[in-house]
């Protein structure tokens, strides 16, 4: 047997021996523990480097995991941006000892991370953000206000992008930081959104302070790892978790028609295979951006093509699901579990065409940095950002 059938093996009978039973709500301390699980068993931080936790395998591996994974819903959403946009670009830009202080401890569940880069003035146009960390004598000040942020409710620490120079144009006087969010100053306050739930918050900083240690990569230079962490939130966003257990893939959507009797029917059978199609050269892609990355050639602009792709289909499967599901995606009884699930995906689908950059923004990056059309004008580059009409600046 080759290694990866061996490995594909051993993980499917650790799946079956310990992935817990699925709950309605997630309990964090369950999670935890479960993270902690995967993390001695050797299937967290596969695609990671050793020296922190990793198993410094192939994409093939994490590809593998992701397979077998599927037929569980396994509670790892706590830990998603830790370990898809965090994490990933404390490795790429940090320190050795930010490296060895947070990313082993974010592998196995540890300690939950958030990305506090979003405010209610600055979304699409997050340069120009008007957090402002000032310099003191053994660190930084911080005063502002984030929003948007997901899962600041549970996070230990969070990656945050303030201006530390407000003298250079608005894309370089930014700095990113490490945040404690339990340290005094910092308020979360939950946001509802359509689906009922509160998956995310805005922040209030107020005279936080942070230790010098705490910037990520160079002072004035938080562009460009802002740039790296996005690349990474769209490969996140754009590779579906191919869940078995997930109404919304194909697997789900068409149990569902067959269940229903309506996988004749010729206008759902049309949606049925568009989506499988999609679904496909979604995953092929994913995979090849996958393989390209371990070899050294990071994906750039192409994760706004597998971002953008990743919500169109999702949006195409609501269409899928909706036709089949007909006046019962809107009205149904109770206790009928599997009617809450569409109702949920119908309603928190559009979200993923906002998270993590806009569609429109996703075309606008392909169409200059892919496609070599014509940058989008702005009377703002090389501007001084104190001269600039932002909002209410201070
Ligand atoms: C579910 C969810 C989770 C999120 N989690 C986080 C998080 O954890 N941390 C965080 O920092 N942020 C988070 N966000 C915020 C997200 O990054 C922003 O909502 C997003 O970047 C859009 O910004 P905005 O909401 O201010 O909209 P705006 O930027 O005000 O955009 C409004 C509209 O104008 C369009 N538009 C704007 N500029 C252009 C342009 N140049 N060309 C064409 N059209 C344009 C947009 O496409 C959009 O339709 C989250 C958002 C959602 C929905």
């Amino acid at each position: 047997m080759s290694d990866l059938s061996t490995y594909r093996e051993n993980l499917r009978a650790w799946l079956r021996a310990n992935a817990p039973a699925p709950t309605p709500t997630i309990d964090l301390n369950a999670a935890k523990a479960f993270q902690a699980c995967l993390f001695d068993a050797g299937y967290a931080g596969i695609t990671w480097p050793k020296d922190v936790g990793g198993q410094g395998l192939g994409p093939e591996y994490q590809q593998i995991f992701s397979e077998e994974s599927s037929d569980y819903e396994l509670p790892t959403s706590p830990f998603g941006l830790g370990m898809g946009m965090c994490g990933p670009t404390l490795n790429d830009l940090g320190t050795a000892q930010q490296r060895t202080r947070y990313l082993p401890k974010l592998l196995r569940g540890e300690e939950i991370w958030c990305q506090l880069f979003s405010e209610p003035g600055a979304g699409s146009d997050v340069a120009s953000l008007q957090t402002r960390a000032v310099r003191t004598d053994d660190g930084w000040v911080v005063d502002g206000q984030k929003v948007w942020t997901t899962n600041a409710q549970f996070a230990d620490y969070g990656t945050l992008l303030a201006r530390t120079d407000p003298d250079r144009p608005k894309h370089s006087g930014l700095t990113m930081f490490v945040i404690d969010m339990r340290a005094p100053g910092v308020t979360v306050r939950p946001l509802r959104d359509m689906t009922g739930h509160a998956p995310f918050n805005e922040v209030i900083l107020d005279s936080v302070r942070l230790p010098a240690d705490a910037v990520i990569g160079e002072v004035n230079d938080g562009w460009k790892a802002a740039v790296v962490m996005l690349g990474h939130e769209r490969v996140a966003i754009g590779s579906r978790g191919n869940s078995k257990t997930n109404p919304f893939d194909f697997d789900g959507v068409h149990a569902m028609a067959r269940d229903l009797n309506l996988d004749g029917d010729p206008a759902i059978r049309a949606g049925l295979a568009d989506l499988y199609t999609r679904e496909r050269v979604l995953d092929l892609f994913n995979i090849r951006v996958g393989q390209e990355t371990s070899a050294g050639t990071p994906p750039g602009a192409r994760g706004s093509v597998g971002k953008l792709a990743g919500t169109m289909l999702a949006r195409l499967a609501v269409e899928v699901v909706s036709e089949i599901a007909g006046p019962a995606a809107a009205g149904w009884e109770p206790d009928d579990t599997r009617a809450d699930a569409v109702a949920l995906g119908i309603n928190s689908t559009p979200s993923s065409g906002i998270a993590g950059g806009t569609n429109e923004i996703q075309r606008g990056i392909i169409g200059e940095r892919i496609l070599g059309l014509p940058k989008e004008p702005s009377v703002d580059r090389g501007v001084p950002f104190r001269e600039l009409k932002v909002g209410t600046q201070r």
